[in-house]
């Protein structure tokens, strides 16, 4: 399916959005309204047949046998955590620079986050830092290693296969944080296939949106989806009186289905005007700024597009300038979550002696810009936005 807009790109200087869902809700606005008027119709308001045909078609999308759809990316996170009996006495480890819901969820289950440091160039889990930390939680013996979640920041795949290898040899639980990355695909493959099961979001800004909150667990291993889909609608069982275990309300709705079933045609031609859009910016932007360095046998979903300035100063100089010329910027994220308020304590007692330094995760805080990043930018947009950027250096 053809993704250009139906009205032709507006002339500089135009408004530059940082994600764009007009440009595409334009070109699918009769099946999206039509799809709509169907739940309308038959009333099955929440987990209805709309749910049913997105989940095959999610888990065909991804080459993966399983998919079930649930209410966000933090349940599908938390989803796949409970259904490892994951809670006190359990370390998670994931890396402190994410988005605050991979860390939460490990804490409302009442087990310890156990941040790890990331690479500097592809922003993913360094799994050599990985290692020892599960070798000094370990050695404690106060807390047992039971999962790795792993982020696909900025939609770059982590490295699945190294991280699958680490969690079988550890029998630990390996989960894939890949809601900024759903249609990214490491050595041909799409995520979803990696990992014990894979958690997808479909906030509205994510790589695939819906018009609401919405997510998905995706997973090749049928007992784990059959627990999923117990847990989803408070621990069913077999008959909806039957309460097998303590679950949640995390059930997808038919409406927020439907409109993705509208945008899952879209999405490849998407993720391609993503890399498109990726290939223009880094063409353009030039030393000192680093452009996204990707990883051998990785394609990323492009969900976010993030450079590196030499400093918390120059950035600071690159937004105000790119303030002034109208285009909008955002920073992903401007603290390492063992900073935060919330998590601070539970990082300090994730180890006796105190947990080591993560000099990687902290200074990257302070360098990375996000520009604007979505699939209907045009080559002279992009050209506005890297102009700007370097304009303040
Ligand atoms: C967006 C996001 C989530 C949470 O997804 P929601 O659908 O908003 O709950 C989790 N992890 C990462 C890395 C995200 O970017």
């Amino acid at each position: 399916m053809s993704i250009t807009p139906a009205v032709a790109p507006t002339p500089a200087p135009s408004p530059i959005a940082f994600f764009d869902m007009k440009a595409q809700q334009a070109l699918i606005r009769a099946e999206i309204d039509a799809g709509i008027a169907r739940i309308l119709e038959h009333g099955r308001f929440i987990q209805g047949p709309e749910v049913d045909a997105l989940e095959a078609k999610l888990a065909a999308f991804c080459g993966a046998a399983e998919c079930v759809g649930v209410s966000s990316g933090t349940d599908a996170l938390q989803i796949a955590l409970m259904a490892e009996g994951i809670g006190p006495r359990d370390a998670v480890f994931l890396p402190a620079f994410t988005y605050t819901a991979t860390a939460e969820v490990p804490l409302l289950l009442g087990a310890t986050p156990v941040f790890v440091d990331v690479e500097p160039a592809s922003f993913n889990l360094d799994l050599a830092d990985l290692e020892r930390r599960i070798a000094l939680v370990a050695k404690e013996g106060r807390l047992r290693p039971r999962a790795v979640i792993g982020v696909d920041l900025y939609g770059l795949p982590a490295d699945w296969p190294a991280i699958e290898a680490l969690c079988a040899r550890h029998g630990m639980f390996a989960l894939d944080d890949a809601a900024q990355a759903f249609g990214a695909r490491l050595e041909g493959r799409r995520l979803g296939g990696f990992a014990h099961a894979t958690a997808c979001s479909f906030y509205p800004t994510k790589t695939l949106g819906c018009y609401g909150d919405g997510g998905a667990i995706i997973t090749n291993d049928p007992a784990r989806a059959e627990l999923y889909r117990s847990l989803r609608t408070h621990g069913e069982g077999k008959s909806r009186y039957e309460v097998l275990r303590t679950g949640m309300n995390g059930r997808l709705d038919s409406i927020q289905a439907a409109i993705l079933l509208a945008k899952l045609p879209l999405l490849e031609a998407e993720l391609a005007a993503r890399a498109r859009a990726a290939g223009w910016y880094a063409e353009r932007l030039r030393e000192p700024v680093v452009a996204p360095q990707g990883r051998a046998g990785a394609e990323s979903a492009w969900g976010i597009y993030s450079i590196l300035l030499p400093d918390a100063d120059s950035r600071t100089r690159v937004q105000a300038a790119m303030q002034a010329a109208g285009v909008p910027s955002a920073i992903y994220y401007p603290k390492p979550l063992h900073h935060q308020p919330a998590y601070a304590a539970a990082h300090a007692g994730s180890l006796a002696g105190g947990p080591p330094p993560l000099p990687v995760s902290e200074a990257l805080c302070g360098r990375v810009l996000s520009l604007p990043m979505h699939p209907y930018l045009t080559e002279a947009q992009v050209e506005r936005v890297a102009a700007a950027v370097l304009s303040g250096l």
